[in-house]
């Protein structure tokens, strides 16, 4: 039996896709990395993602798994030819919400937003919201420990998950959904699996914790700043359920991109989106407006740099103290090309997008990223490493710290069969 007729007698024909059914799966959301593929296969359940991953190991191909392929990292297609992408769009079952322990089982392609709204239908909410919510799935925000908007009110994804099922390199199935709310027994392989970018395994499952919903009285304000240390003194109040910032410039493109009206009077430095249960406390010298629809200008901005073609996406992170610092020297950075900045203020978590620096032109995120490490800050605040940063990541791992995480990837996918050029190369 060859590989497409193994993957068939796992899956059904019909979900194993190659040729013009396969190329929507082979280019990632920017259209910034594009691969081939053996084949693109949609299995429908653990066993059969287990089915799979033992067919390739007898074909010797290597597998990348893939969500709603809305990672900015280049991670989710296949970094060379040979690979076959699996594809969990079919693992999409969402099992009752149990009200009691605030808890519910989501397979690995259930969408953030179907998620979200099987939790408010009982009452709850799940804590992790992100602009893409309504194409990105459980497994690609557990695989890339996924940040957002709501980190500041409930942290990231590494939060939220109790525990996870995934299938291993060697097809073995590791399951851990019985959502103990404690649990010290050994070595906690769900939490290796968070962030592991489809390497060390498929997390098929999730157990995930929900929470209260957000305060129906909520206020969202949008306020236009004099600096970085005035956005970072409004961090300090009661109730902050987002907070995130954008500075001058994107909001000028988001505005002109995408035909939004200029949401101020006057044009300020930086601008910082507010939601929090009561009235927001705002600086003495800013100018606000108080509004549910400015989510707009800050949850488009990557809709906005796209206008402007391939851009350069850095997603870095800081300390707090630091922010203003590198706010004010990144233009000479990214020299002599344009920069926009914008991203989730109270975690020091800033997107900066580069525009006009050739694909390939490497040396501008180096500098980037060099002042951001110099600073004591991460190559890659939310979106992970994927095949764009493995270069840097050296930048803020120690070699000891490269090394051990070498040594696991080689003890659980000693061929290195998942996600081959991701992360650690
Ligand atoms: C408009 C927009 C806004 C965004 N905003 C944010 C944001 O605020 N915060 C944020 O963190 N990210 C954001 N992202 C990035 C992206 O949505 C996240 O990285 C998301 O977690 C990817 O989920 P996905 O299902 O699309 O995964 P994919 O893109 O399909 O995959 C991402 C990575 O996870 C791996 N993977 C996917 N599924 C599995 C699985 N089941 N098991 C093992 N590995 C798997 C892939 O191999 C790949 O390495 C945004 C993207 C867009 C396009």
């Amino acid at each position: 039996m060859n590989l497409l007729q193994a993957l068939a007698a796992a899956v059904g024909e019909a979900n194993v896709l190659t040729g013009e059914a396969a190329a929507p799966y082979l280019t990632d959301w920017r259209k910034r990395y594009r691969g081939r593929a053996q084949a693109v296969v949609r299995p429908g359940a653990t066993a059969e993602v287990a089915a799979v991953v033992r067919a390739c190991i007898a074909a010797r191909a290597p597998m990348v798994p893939q969500g709603g392929n809305t990672g900015l990292v280049g991670g989710s297609v296949p970094s060379r030819p040979g690979l076959v992408v699996v594809s969990t769009s079919r693992l999409d079952r969402l099992g009752p919400v149990d009200r009691q322990a605030r808890q519910v089982t989501a397979g690995s392609g259930v969408r953030v937003a179907d998620l979200q709204r099987h939790a408010a239908a009982a009452g709850l909410a799940y804590g992790v919201d992100l602009a893409s919510r309504d194409t990105a799935t459980v497994g690609g925000t557990v695989a890339t420990n996924a940040g957002g908007i709501r980190v500041v009110r409930h942290g990231d994804t590494r939060a939220q998950v109790l525990g996870v099922e995934a299938v291993l390199a060697d097809g073995t199935v590791v399951s851990d959904l019985a959502g103990l709310p404690k649990d010290s027994a050994g070595y906690d392989l769900s939490g290796l699996l968070v962030g592991s970018e489809g390497t060390l395994g498929l997390v098929t499952a999730a157990r995930l914790r929900l929470v209260e919903p957000l305060p129906a009285g909520r206020t969202t304000v949008l306020a236009g700043l004099r600096s970085v240390v005035d956005a970072l003194g409004l961090l300090d109040q009661p109730d902050l359920l987002a907070a995130e910032v954008v500075v001058g410039p994107a909001m000028d493109l988001v505005c002109s991109a995408l035909g939004l009206p200029f949401p101020l009077a006057d044009r300020w430095p930086v601008y910082v989106l507010l939601e929090t249960a009561g009235t927001p406390r705002l600086a003495a010298d800013s100018d606000a407006v108080v509004d549910p629809r400015v989510w707009q200008y800050r949850e488009r901005q990557t809709e906005a740099v796209a206008t402007l073609g391939v851009v350069h996406k850095l997603d870095v992170a800081v300390p707090l103290d630091r922010l203003d610092e590198l706010v004010a020297a990144l233009p000479d950075a990214w020299a002599p090309y344009d920069g926009y900045v914008f991203g989730h203020l109270a975690e020091g978590n800033l997107h900066v997008e580069v525009a006009g620096a050739p694909p390939g032109d490497a040396d501008v995120d180096g500098r980037i990223l060099r002042l951001v490490a110099s600073m004591g800050g991460t190559v890659s605040a939310e979106h992970g490493v994927g095949t764009a940063k493995t270069e840097w990541l050296g930048l803020c791992r120690s070699p000891a710290q490269l090394a051990a995480m070498r040594r696991i990837k080689d003890a659980l996918d000693p061929d290195h069969r998942m996600n081959p050029g991701v992360l650690l190369v």
